[in-house]
């Protein structure tokens, strides 16, 4: 199912580190993710080729940018199918990995992979402006990881909340991200957040992608993150 050439082609200049076992947990991930899609419409992208570099690589080039101290905390929010989060799990089972989403089916996919590959990690089903809220969750992370949730502003908004003072959002984007990342200044700047590294690169020829990497300086005030309604209709300007 998973091309390993074109795997290891791709994540070569990532630095990711990924073993043997790494790999088999990775095929197992494919087999599964391609097969619940047949009755649950997890992701666009099935074809081998497509799942190895725009699902698997594409995580995995975290790794070039991010230095996660070994059995750090990360929270996944809106994994969907498991992106980054359980890709980042499979190449260091030491993080100690929380995947979160308001779609509790997702989170059904994500619990037989983590069964199919021997592996651990917490899942939480609820809204990210619900939980950022919840003691057992708040600024309780070392990172928290996203791609695909939501625009920069308002991700700001879902994410920050989780991280501790001193650790790392990381915003996974395309590369034309500019007019985004310019609106989310006042965003990241009031809820507690710098801009630390703005990295773009290419995935594979023709594909290219941007890892924001945002870190804690200060707590986030206790007013954010909003009620979803208020986030959407007023967005931190
Ligand atoms: N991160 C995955 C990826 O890159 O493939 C999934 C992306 S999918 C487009 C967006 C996911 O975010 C969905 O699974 C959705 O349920 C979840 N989501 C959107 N808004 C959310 C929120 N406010 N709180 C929790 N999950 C949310």
């Amino acid at each position: 199912m998973l091309n390993k050439k074109l795997l290891y082609d791709t994540i070569e200049k990532f630095n990711a580190p990924l073993g043997e076992k790494a790999y088999e947990r990775l095929e197992r991930y494919a087999e599964l993710l391609v097969e619940t899609n047949k009755s649950f419409n997890l992701t666009a992208i099935t074809q081998p080729e497509e799942v190895t570099v725009k699902h698997f690589a594409d995580c995995l080039a975290v790794f070039k940018y991010v230095d996660f101290p070994e059995n750090s905390s990360l929270i996944d929010i809106g994994t969907g199918a498991g992106f980054p989060g359980l890709v980042l799990l499979i190449a260091r089972p030491d993080l100690k990995v929380t995947l979160l989403d308001s779609t509790k089916k997702k989170l059904g996919f994500i619990e037989s992979v983590l069964k199919g590959t021997g592996l651990n990690a917490q899942t939480v089903h609820a809204r990210a402006e619900e939980a950022g809220k919840m003691p057992e969750y708040r600024e309780k992370f070392d990172f928290a990881a996203a791609r695909a949730v939501a625009n920069l502003t308002n991700l700001s908004e879902y994410c920050l909340p989780f991280v501790k003072v001193g650790g790392r959002f990381v915003s996974m984007k395309s590369a034309a991200a500019d007019d985004e990342i310019l609106q989310a200044k006042k965003a990241v700047s009031l809820l507690g957040g710098e801009i630390c590294g703005d990295n773009l690169f290419d995935l594979v020829e023709n594909v290219s992608r941007r890892i924001l990497v945002i870190k804690k300086i200060s707590q986030t005030p206790t007013k954010y993150p909003r009620a979803s309604a208020k986030i959407a209709k007023k967005p931190i300007k």
